[in-house]
């Protein structure tokens, strides 16, 4: 017997009506690449992704083209969410901090035929447009008279945003679409291999969107005013954008401006509560507060992911700062949120040390996404809080294949394989160990780069570590530890390995330290390991 219940697709579009219609005056601040302030709301972004939306029509666009986009955190690309997806396009996110080469080429693979681009990347297209003979548009997110003569000579019939928008009616009706269509798309970074295109349908999103609103997961509300650093580029800000506009909140956006002092600013002018990013990110506000003597005055909660969050980030928030900490994991297959770190009531009656320990895991899984940690030949492993295996997930927002890929879908069984080395404990809390191309391989068994990094982290006179194994002659890989120190800090070799003392099993001490300059990081903010490793690998370092 069927049930008597409406059937209604889920839709991009719907979160953008509600939003429009029960939190209209709600305002979205962004700061813009030129510098200044913009305010919008959210009466006005659905308007103006209306016309967006008339507009594509007078292209030609049908249903299912892709629209890129090249742009950081603000109203225009916004719009753009809602404009290209709610009208049954596929809204195509691109990392402008990948090289040149690379977004050709992903242009080229996903068949963009508009790219839509903010003002900084104007030297990216000048150097990609001649190579993607698929784009039938360019339009630079600016006014008409903001664009600069050379663009217009370099990319011939490049429009203005505003021009194309302006003469355009606000009068549109959404589609009505099947909610399994294809929303949006975003590459992965391709640290291995050529990127991987990720499509996202209207269901995953909007049930992602719900889910990550969920008190457990990043606790939003109509009283918040949310700040994504996470960019709009990868991952769709960790579903932010989606899941703002479901509950209505006030959204602030940084624009390219992510430093700490831009951050701290940003956040203290507009009273931020809640805001999501990387740890490299945080780095940088922590460090503003500290000058500062003081937090962004309205910040109580930040949720940290990406990348795994060190203790001494999270104690620092917490017990210097009063900002309460969650921690996440999710990947770009999953649009993104896979889990999330709130305690339950027996923890909060743990002495600190073991509620820590808690926190450091990325938490357990969102309702949604099941999980699995199994051996390497896909046997079950035991949700002991010890056994190391690989992660698998599997629920209605993970991908079920990549786009036009030209290999056999990943899936093992329905399950997609992480690639992510983890321990799950009894309650499921789900612990990042590593990826798997770089957990440490010492005498048959694995070290955690994550954990090594995180101990590095918590000494003083440590401003960033990367933990990477180096091929050994007796025990085919052992941990070498590299350091930036803190400006004006001194701290030895040795001092720093008599840290692990007591921390880690004795084997688990990285061999060695090396101090550096920098520390090289990737398009999303995470330690480009494999470079590290090649620049520190000289023949003599084969230790015996
Ligand atoms: P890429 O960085 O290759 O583009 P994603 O942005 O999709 O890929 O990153 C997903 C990966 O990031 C995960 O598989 C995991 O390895 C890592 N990751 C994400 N969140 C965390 C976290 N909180 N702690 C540790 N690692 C994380």
């Amino acid at each position: 017997m069927n049930g008597l219940m409406q059937q209604h697709d889920l839709l991009i579009s719907s979160l953008i009506e509600f939003a429009a219609r029960y939190h209209g005056d709600t305002e979205i601040v962004s700061r813009r690449v030129e510098g200044d302030i913009h305010r919008t709301t959210y009466a006005q972004v659905r308007s103006r992704a209306k016309q967006l939306a008339r507009a594509l029509d007078d292209f030609g666009l049908e249903r299912g083209d892709r629209v890129g986009t090249l742009a950081w955190n603000g109203y225009r690309h916004y719009e753009l969410y809602y404009g290209v997806s709610g009208s049954g396009r596929v809204l195509h996110t691109l990392n402008p901090r990948l090289h040149p080469d690379q977004i050709a080429w992903i242009i080229n693979h996903a068949g963009d035929r508009v790219l839509a681009f903010d003002m900084t990347f104007t030297p990216i297209i000048q150097a990609i447009a001649a190579r993607c003979p698929k784009v039938e548009r360019w339009v630079a997110l600016c006014e008409a008279q903001q664009m600069p003569a050379e663009l217009r000579q370099a990319v011939p019939g490049v429009q203005s945003y505003e021009e194309m928008l302006a003469g355009q009616s606000d009068e549109y009706a959404w589609p009505s679409l099947d909610e399994n269509l294809a929303s949006s798309m975003c590459y992965t970074s391709g640290t291995t291999g050529n990127p991987k295109g990720v499509l996202y349908s209207h269901r995953s999103t909007v049930l992602h969107a719900y889910a990550a609103a969920l008190p457990d997961v990043m606790d939003v509300s109509a009283r918040d005013a949310v700040l994504p650093v996470v960019p709009m580029f990868h991952v769709n800000a960790w579903g932010i954008p989606y899941s703002s506009a479901l509950v209505g909140c006030k959204l602030v956006m940084p624009g390219p401006a992510l430093d700490g002092a831009s951050l701290f600013r940003l956040m203290d002018d507009e009273g931020v509560t809640f805001a999501a990013g990387v740890p490299t990110i945080w780095l940088g506000l922590l460090n503003q507060m500290q000058e500062e003597g003081r937090k962004p005055r309205a910040l109580n909660r930040v949720v940290i992911g990406g990348s795994a969050a060190p203790a001494s980030m999270i104690a620092t928030f917490q017990d210097r700062w009063g900002v309460k900490v969650r921690h996440a994991w999710g990947m770009t297959e999953m649009s993104p949120l896979g889990t999330a770190c709130a305690l339950k009531n027996k923890h909060l009656e743990l002495p600190p040390e073991q509620r820590m320990a808690v926190q450091v895991t990325q938490g357990r899984p969102i309702f949604g996404v099941d999980v699995r940690v199994v051996d390497g030949q896909g046997a079950d492993l035991p949700w002991d809080g010890a056994s190391m295996g690989e992660l698998l997930v599997k629920g209605p927002w993970i991908m079920s294949d990549y786009y036009e890929s030209g290999q056999p879908s990943p899936l093992r069984d329905g399950w997609f394989p992480t690639g992510d080395v983890v321990t799950i404990d009894p309650d499921g809390y789900v612990h990042i160990m590593d990826r798997s191309k770089d957990v440490i391989k010492s005498g048959g068994e694995w070290i955690s780069s994550i954990e090594l990094e995180n101990i590095a982290m918590a000494h003083p006179a440590v401003a960033m570590a990367a933990c990477v194994a180096m091929p050994h002659a007796k025990w085919d890989e052992r941990p070498l530890l590299v350091v930036v120190k803190r400006p004006g800090a001194q701290v030895t070799a040795s001092e720093l390995l008599a840290f692990y003392e007591g921390k880690v099993a004795k084997w688990w001490i990285p061999d060695d330290v090396r101090f550096v300059d920098a520390i090289p990081l990737g398009a999303t903010g995470k330690i480009l390991k494999n470079k590290l490793r090649t620049q520190l690998i000289e023949p003599a370092s084969a230790g015996a």
